[in-house]
This record gives structure tokens, sequence and C-alpha cells, in this order.
């Protein structure tokens, strides 16, 4: 593993990090074993800026007797409420939501003190700018925090905070997809950051401005979503219509100036070492130039859900980053899948209790119209499961799955698409 001297914290991170957001739907045992896996691999920073208090429990755990070893980003402003996250300035919700951190972690202290998630330029003032700051700067004199940091989607924002002084590094979105804008085919001058012209469009140019600032003002960049939510593996969901590998994805990030680490979310110990597997990639491994020559004349990001669940609180509870999964699952494949369509059922709150207020969509930092995806996911996911339940169940046939399969020999049509054309 190589390590990265992170800004001006002067951390030493291992390059390839661990993102935490995945560990949330994972046991004790499994969580540790990602951790175990991690810290074979020489990975040393994690990021947890969930709120949900399994899951920073888990990690505590885990990391339990071993804590200095790692370098741990946690975020002040994510909390626990009603048994869901929200995201909050509310000092009264926000200190014990930090104070219970620490405990579920079973430290003292965090290496990096996050500002959680800020995209409104107007937000990052007033937020720096008042108690909330205050609040940030205590912990710092306190040792409870050793570096400020924040956490953010939004360039714009990145930037202010490069420059703001006080915050030492930053939390951001990157990989290809999000930075691509079109405007020419020449790889030789697309990511050539020495002669780089900001009129060829390769990159956002506000994006290549903040990395250049983050560089310049050694602010250090650790990066969230670098594999776009998975979407960047798949050929036909990616925007460059070819699939990247972990490597590739990981090599873009980790080519951007100021970039220190990656943290990547990992569900198993073998996406552990897919995403290791960068220490000793080939170069022709890494390359990602190829792929990004076939990138299609429009921009990836608004409008496709990354599953990152900043949209919550729900007001009935709906876990919207699954229920948008399992719907992107599904319309993935002709038929849905019986373990998406199961998967789906057993969540304990669906999509068709979506009440339609819409609160979540301004809270989504990538502009997908939720109310309306919760709408076409209980209509693909809930009606189709329920009535080929309830028609298996009447014709005789104990397994749906099976019944699905005799109803398309005979129709030459799964019995979903027979009703979608209206012959139900
Ligand atoms: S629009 Fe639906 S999913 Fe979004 S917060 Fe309201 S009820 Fe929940
Ligand atoms: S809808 Fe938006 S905020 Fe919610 S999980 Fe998807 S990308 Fe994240």
């Amino acid at each position: 593993m190589r390590y990265r001297t992170l800004g001006k914290t002067g951390l030493k991170v291992s390059e390839i990090g661990l993102g935490g957001e995945w560990l949330e739907r994972h046991n004790t045992e499994e969580v540790k074993e990602v951790i175990d896996t991690c810290e074979k691999e020489g990975i040393n920073i994690l990021d947890c800026w969930m709120s949900e208090p399994n899951v920073r429990s888990n990690i505590g755990a885990a990391l339990k007797g071993r804590r200095d070893r790692w370098i741990i980003q946690g975020h002040i402003g994510s909390t626990w409420q009603n048994g869901q996250y929200v995201r909050t300035r509310n000092l009264a919700l926000v200190k014990p939501a930090f104070e219970d951190l620490l405990s579920r972690m079973q430290t003292d202290y965090m290496d990096l003190g996050m500002i959680h998630f800020i995209d409104e330029p107007d937000e990052f003032k007033s937020v720096t700018g008042g108690e909330f700051m205050d609040y940030v700067r205590a912990l710092k004199e306190e040792g409870r925090i050793r570096h400020i940091g924040l956490s953010t989607h939004n360039p714009e924002v990145a930037k202010m905070a490069a420059l703001q002084g006080e915050i030492e590094m930053i939390l951001f979105s990157v990989n290809p997809a999000f930075d691509m804008h079109p405007a020419t085919d020449d790889l030789d001058t697309y990511f050539d950051w020495e002669n780089y012209q900001a009129d060829l469009g390769g990159i956002d140019p506000q994006r290549a401005e903040l990395y250049k600032l983050c560089e310049q003002n050694d602010v250090g960049i650790t990066v969230m979503k670098p594999y776009a939510g998975g979407r960047l593996f798949d050929a036909e969901r990616s925007p460059f219509g070819v699939a990247l590998t972990p490597v590739q994805c990981l090599h873009y990030c980790l080519t951007r100036p100021g970039v220190a680490a990656v943290m990547a979310g990992y569900d198993t110990p073998e996406h552990v070492e897919q995403a290791a597997a960068y220490e000793t990639a080939s170069q022709e491994e890494r390359d990602y130039a190829g792929v990004l020559a076939r990138a299609p004349r429009h921009t990836f990001g608004q409008g496709e859900c990354t599953y990152c669940g900043h949209c919550k609180p729900c007001p009935v509870n709906i876990d919207i980053a699954m229920v948008n999964k399992y719907y992107d699952l599904a319309t993935m494949q002709p038929q849905v899948p019986g373990t998406v369509r199961a998967h789906y059922l057993a969540l304990d709150h669906r999509a068709d209790q979506c009440i339609g207020c819409r609160a979540c969509e301004s809270r989504c930092p990538f502009g997908v119209k939720i109310a309306r995806r919760m709408e076409q996911a209980a209509r693909l996911l809930r009606d189709t499961d329920e009535k080929t339940y309830l028609i298996a169940g009447q014709t005789g046939y104990a397994d749906p799955n099976y019944f699905s399969f005799v109803f398309k020999r005979h129709f030459g049509m799964p019995p979903s698409k027979f009703r979608a054309e209206g012959q139900d």
C-alpha cells in the first residue's frame, strides 16, 4: 500500500481508504471481516458519516484494541432521529450525536472532524460564520477532533472550503463521469494537467480549478463516490457505454491533483481485495483513457441515484436509497429478478407508502426526482410482485418464479410485460 500526505493535516493516509456507507447493512462479524481485510491490505483511513447506531457500534467493536492504527473521518451534523439519519445544524442535536459517535466508536477523539455535507454556498457561509463553527473550533481546542474537514458534492462549496483557512481537508465526490464535460476527443489534452486549457472543456472548469486550488493551498482531498454507486462497472448504465473496472476508477481519482485517498465502499472482503489490487496493477490495467474516449456528449450525475442516503429523513420511513437501488437493478433486466423482488419486499417500508411530499428532493445532491421514482418503483416492484404472486396462487403454482417461467413459455412474455401491454 502506498501512503500520501493528506494536505496540511500532515497525516499519512493509505491511498485506498474505507468508505463506511455499505457497512450499514452488515452485522458485527461481517463488519469486522471487512475491517480486518482492510488492515491486512494496509488501509488506514475510514469514513463514518452514518448516524445509524448499529453501524457505529459495529465499527467501534471491530476497531477495539487497534484504534491508534486508524485515521477516522467522523462527521459533525449527522444525527439519528426517530430511526432515521437527519443532517442538521441544530447544536442541541449535533452535540449528542457527536458524543454518540465517540462512545460507539470506543474512542475519545476523531482524527478528522468533518463538517457534514454542505452543498449550498449560503449554508457554507452561515455554518462557518456562526455557532456551529464555534463548536467545531472548541472540539479541536479540546483535542476531541485533531483536524477540521468538510464534506460536499458541490465544487463551488469545496472551493470556498479550500480558501476558508481553518478547513484542512475536504471529502468530495470524484469520478470520471462526474468530472466529464464533453468538448474534445483528443486524449492527449484531455487530462494533461500541465497544459490543460479550460476551453478544451474536457473537465468541468470549476472542478479543474478546485483540484488545482486544493493542491496550491495544501488542502487534501479524500474521495467519495469513486464508482458512481457501481454504475461505472456496468456498460449499460455507464454514460461511457463501456464498463470501467474498480482499478480504472481508482486510478482516475488518484490522478486528480490534491487527492490523497479514495474512500471506496465495500460489502465483502473480496471487494476490499479488488480495490487493493490497484496497488499491484499494471499501467495497462489502470488506463482509463480508452474508455473515456467513448464518452457521450453529455454529463452524468444529475438525475441518477448514487445511493448515498442524503435524502433522509422520510416522514414514512422509506429507505429511499435502497428502493432506488432495487428499482435500478430491476430495470436492468427484461424481467424483475426474483432475488431483487424478494429484497424489496423485505423492506419495512416500501415505495407505495410514499406520500409525494418531495421533502427528500431538496436534500438530494444529484437532483433525483424521488417522488416520481417511488411511483415507478411501486408500480414495477410491488404491483408486479403482488399480482404475480396472486395469479400464481390462484393457478395453483406454489413457486411464483416457476409460474413466471411457465407463463413466459406459454405467452412468450413474462406476466409483468403481459400486464404492461394492457392485457391485465
Ligand atoms: S416524497 Fe416520498 S420518499 Fe420523499 S420524503 Fe416524501 S414520502 Fe418520503
Ligand atoms: S435519491 Fe439522491 S440523496 Fe437519495 S440516495 Fe439517491 S442520490 Fe442520494
